[in-house]
């Protein structure tokens, strides 16, 4: 496993004319990708909508990116050459961003999750891979302009020097910090594994050896819906359509930046709750809960899903898992069951339990490549002491676990509360 670690350091280089360069440039090779792609029509199995007892297939454009050796190297590289007054390794890096962008737009496209609308680069920043600086004595060169412009920094004297483990990687330039990473093939000791099973409201993680574990996503829950109702009221008002229109990206800038704000506190306080374990989240590429066109809220819970489990990549180990039956089978015998409501409960086996919770021991089983089966449960609960099979239930042979989950809320969250 590789484990990337960055550093910041801050800069006083006016870099900002480069860095508006470099982002029309970026933009110019999108625009490019873009203008020759070619659109096929395509009936999509998950994309339809349902009129009464009939299902509507609905057909879809989809787009085809040029990726020929010719079309790149260079047709487009020479467009982008053109007017191009810094390092021609720029162009390079823009053409791969570029399409990076694009894969990325077209993979939410396909998913229904993105309109047909060419990407807009905003963020004024530079990749510099690590061929295209030198780095000697505790000085990194970055050529700007072939032998005339370069920036150097001297980061001899960084604190990080010490800390930091392996190679020296990839830079990020923007107006105000270069970050450093540095990529090591350290191995790290893992010490099992959590499965996660991801809920509105809800984190619901399970290992045998901390039981079932709750992290309360309320909070963010309540970010969405405050951002909600706002948008709802101002649209109501409808007064100046384009005013209106700002104000509510304004407001979606803000909800983002908000729930991004809630999920690394969240992940870090995982991370560091869970050290060393592998954390395992569904895959949610292969989680099909959305047709075509449904709620505003499911688009919602799926985006905070992605977060968590791209935030808590950059801390831990993760391994993600096919969410097919993880809701549905039953995390004792097996069987498939129709689960209605908060509780679980078997037709078979008896077995009633917290829907989540059975949601995460199955996804754990499968994280250790094991199936399910009465024995192996009763090993998994033996070692987790959290619950205690009681009363009159056990005796019938239904198996009412009654168990609390062990909860994670931490208190400084709270400020994430405080909305204007
Ligand atoms: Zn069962």
């Amino acid at each position: 496993m590789q484990q990337i670690r960055a550093y910041n350091v801050k800069h006083s280089y006016n870099v900002s004319s480069f860095l508006e360069d470099y982002r029309l440039l970026l933009q110019r090779a999108v625009d490019g990708i873009w203008n020759n792609m070619v659109w096929i029509e395509r009936k999509r199995k998950n994309f339809y909508r349902v009129k009464g007892s009939k299902k509507y297939y609905v057909t879809r454009i989809i787009p085809i990116v040029p990726k020929s050796n010719e079309f790149k190297n260079h047709y487009l590289r020479n467009l982008l050459m053109k007017d191009w007054r810094y390092s021609k390794h720029y162009v390079d890096s823009a053409i791969k961003q570029a399409y990076s962008i694009l894969k990325s737009w077209r993979r939410s496209y396909v998913k229904g999750e993105r309109r047909r609308e060419k990407p807009t680069v905003r963020k004024k920043f530079v990749r510099i891979k690590e061929t295209l600086y030198s780095y000697k004595n505790g000085k990194i060169k970055v050529s700007i302009k072939p032998y005339k412009e370069y920036i150097m920094f001297n980061i001899s004297k960084a604190w990080f020097l010490r800390r930091a483990r392996g190679e020296m990687g990839e830079l990020i330039l923007n107006e105000h910090y270069l970050t450093i990473t540095f990529r090591s093939r350290e191995k790290i000791k893992t010490k099992g594994s959590i499965a996660w099973d991801c809920n509105e409201k809800s984190l619901d993680g399970f290992s045998p050896e901390t039981g079932w574990v709750r992290a309360d996503l309320t909070l963010l829950f309540h970010i969405h819906r405050v951002y909600e109702i706002k948008r709802k009221r101002l649209q109501s008002l409808a007064s100046k359509k384009n005013s209106l229109k700002k104000i509510l990206q304004k407001y979606s800038r803000k909800e983002k930046n908000r729930a991004k704000d809630f999920v690394h506190k969240l992940t870090k306080e995982i991370s560091r709750e869970f050290k060393n374990y592998v954390h395992g989240f569904e895959d949610l590429r292969k989680k099909n809960m959305f047709s075509y066109s449904r709620e505003h809220n499911r688009r919602i819970a799926k985006m905070n899903w992605k977060m968590i489990t791209s935030f808590t990549s950059y801390k831990s180990k993760v391994k993600l898992l096919n969410p097919k039956n993880s809701t549905k089978r039953c995390s004792r015998c097996g069987k498939i069951n129709a689960p209605k409501g908060a509780s679980y409960a078997c037709s078979r086996c008896g077995l009633r339990m917290d829907r989540q919770l059975n949601a995460a021991i199955n996804l754990y089983l499968q994280m250790e490549g094991l199936s399910p089966s009465l024995k192996l449960f009763e090993e998994l609960m033996k070692t987790w002491s959290g619950f205690t099979l009681i009363g009159d239930e056990a005796d019938e042979g239904f198996n009412e676990l009654k168990r609390s989950p062990r909860l994670m809320n931490p208190q400084n969250y709270e400020s994430l509360f405080k909305t204007t």
